[in-house]
């Protein structure tokens, strides 16, 4: 990286802020190597993810540098945690506009410090460069799994009942918060939700679980039925979706009472990091039994079933009366 004005150089701050980071896997070699080793146990496999964010395009430049750097990494660990995989390590590339100061960066580190506890994972590697655009960030994130095990978008089976973990739409609502609008909202309710965008809870206690349970998963971030779209397409099967049935938070509820056009950004808005599973009736007992033990909601919101014929796969939603909705670009509408 070239030396900045406001900057120390780049081995100072991989030094200074990064390396401590490194302390606990010895693979990492304290960031005084080229490139770090991950050696997963035996009889496992690494699950790799990598999610890059922009600045002015993924979260605000003035937003929190230690919620910016929870955000980068959790919505990584939370594609792992679908997948069955428990994080290990990451590597981190970050590129650095002029403007950006010390105490940003010393913000950033602290942010991946809390949450490297809270989740057990270790910054590895990366690299740090400067960039004439807006701060950079893109983290590449590892898990174990046990060979050949990895949850897939492809194995859902007609019949399967569909679950998905937490509450939906709580941080789409809360985007929505955020661009000024959902003004008459408390502002509890209203802050509730905008936390629920800025900081994710990946299921990582869950999705390991989920092995030899679910026959699909993924994670929901760009919106429930578009992530349901997803694993219909990989498993070549329809779905059908009870909408009374979707779990809401008491802030969504409440936002919904003042104007019920806001299902759709609920159901579409994305940015949950809920796991979305498919899974067998004979697994209900066992999923009742995980999710009281690891205090994670799961509720069953419809079910798989064979795509009718000539029909591409699709995804019906049932609203109260059992009606079918539909939904365009421009909103739910009844058929
Ligand atoms: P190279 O010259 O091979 O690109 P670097 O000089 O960029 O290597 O990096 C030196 C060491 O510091 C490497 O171990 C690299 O993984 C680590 N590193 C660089 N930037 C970061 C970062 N942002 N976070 C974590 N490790 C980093
Ligand atoms: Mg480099």
């Amino acid at each position: 990286m070239k030396q900045t004005s406001t900057l120390p150089g780049e081995f100072e701050l991989i030094a200074r802020y990064f390396a401590p980071l490194a302390k606990g896997f010895p693979g990492a070699f304290g960031l005084l190597d080229d490139a770090a080793v991950i050696a997963p146990p035996p009889g496992h496999e690494l699950v790799a993810k990598t999610d890059a964010i922009v600045g002015g395009v993924h979260f605000l430049l003035d937003d929190p540098p230690d919620l910016i750097a929870r955000k980068a990494l959790r919505v990584n660990l939370s594609d792992l945690a679908a997948k069955g995989a428990i994080p290990r390590a990451y590597l981190l590339d970050i590129l650095l506009p002029k403007t950006v100061t010390e105490e940003w960066i010393a913000s950033f580190a602290r942010g991946l410090a809390q949450d490297q506890d809270t989740y057990r994972v270790h910054l590895i590697g990366g690299d740090t460069d400067s960039t004439p655009g807006p701060v950079t960030i893109a983290i590449m994130a590892f898990g174990d799994v046990a060979t050949g095990r990895m949850l897939r978008r492809g194995g859902a089976r007609a019949g399967d009942t569909v679950f998905v973990t937490g509450t939906i739409g709580d941080a789409a609502l809360g985007l929505t918060v955020l661009r000024g609008k959902l003004t008459h909202l408390d502002t509890k309710v209203a802050s509730f939700l905008v936390d629920r965008y800025r900081l994710p809870r990946p299921r990582v206690t869950l999705g390991p679980r989920l092995i030899g349970l679910a026959s699909a998963a993924l994670d929901v971030s760009d919106g429930l039925l578009a992530d349901l779209r997803h694993l219909c397409e990989a498993s070549g099967l329809a779905a059908v979706i009870e909408a009374p049935r979707v779990p809401l938070s008491t802030a969504v509820r409440a936002a919904l009472a003042t104007d019920s056009e806001h299902i759709t950004t609920v159901l579409t808005g994305g940015d949950d990091y809920e796991i979305l599973f498919t899974a067998p009736s004979a697994a209900l007992d066992e999923l009742t039994g995980l999710s009281q033990t690891l205090d994670v909601p799961i509720t069953a919101i419809g079910r798989m079933e064979s795509p009718s014929l000539g029909k591409k796969t699709q995804i019906t939603v049932l609203d109260e009366s059992g009606e079918p909705l539909t939904f365009d670009r421009s909103g739910w509408t009844h058929f």
